[in-house]
């Protein structure tokens, strides 16, 4: 459900037109819970309530603008990702990310910036052939801002540090699967994929999650899975209706 998370970009996570929205997926998800009572499913289907992240708002005097930073130069970047909030992506030309890099390291005192092998573990981010040589993230509530980006007009991001609390979000779960009335510690959203996989019988491409972290929510016995064990690919696609079962 997409919508909590455009409303909160666009009108801020404390408007009255986010809380409808989440208002709404409220009753979305009680019809959801009534219609698997009410078809008897209850002790064959399980749920999960989760989200990808939480929300932010950014001050527009708190905007962070890179093109006003001393010495720093678009003309030595051969590729940006800057209109992303509170997250940049950089590659600087040959021979000038030494430059790049100091010219930015200090350039903000609520930004941080990164060599790829030096970017913090915990974001789970920045070991993969995808990801630029440099990276820069911004303090919860500031954001980078190149004039005439779309961005512009958002209210509020989310991509911050992954440890400040406006980032985190729920979990609930119900249904055999999962234990009764456990109230489990906080733990880090990359295991629900190996949860989810566990859960379906199929077996997970490569991932960071250790689905071990989640075990204690599982019943000793676990419930019949619904699939036989197959790559997952296909069968999330088939799940996303993107290909026919
Ligand atoms: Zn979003």
């Amino acid at each position: 459900m997409k919508l909590p998370d455009s409303a909160g970009h666009k009108y801020g996570p404390e408007s009255t037109q986010r809380k409808n929205m989440i208002k709404q997926v409220d009753r979305t998800i009680g019809y959801l819970r009534q219609r698997i009572r009410e078809s008897g499913l209850e002790s064959n289907l399980s749920l999960i309530i989760t989200s990808d992240h939480g929300m932010e708002t950014v001050i527009k005097t708190n905007e962070i603008h890179i093109q006003t930073v001393a010495n720093f130069t678009f003309k030595d970047i051969q590729f940006e990702l800057l209109d992303y909030g509170p997250n940049g992506l950089l590659v600087p030309k040959e021979g000038k990310l030494e430059h790049v890099y100091s010219v930015l390291k200090n350039a903000h005192p609520n930004l941080h910036v990164y060599k790829k092998a030096d970017f913090p573990r915990r974001f789970r981010y920045a070991n993969h052939s995808r990801i630029t040589p440099l990276l820069l993230y911004s303090d919860p509530g500031y954001a980078f801002t190149l004039s005439g980006r779309p961005t512009n007009r958002w209210k509020c991001f989310h991509g911050f540090d992954n440890e400040a609390m406006a980032m985190k979000t729920i979990f609930r779960a119900v249904g055999p699967a999962f234990r009764r009335g456990l109230l489990v510690e906080p733990f880090d959203s990359v295991h629900v994929y190996a949860l989810l996989c566990e859960l379906l019988g199929i077996t997970p491409e490569p991932h960071d999650g250790d689905l071990e972290a989640l075990r204690p929510m599982t019943p000793p016995t676990p419930p019949r899975r619904p699939f036989s064990r197959q790559p997952c690919a296909p069968v999330v696609r088939s799940l996303l209706g993107l290909v026919r079962p």
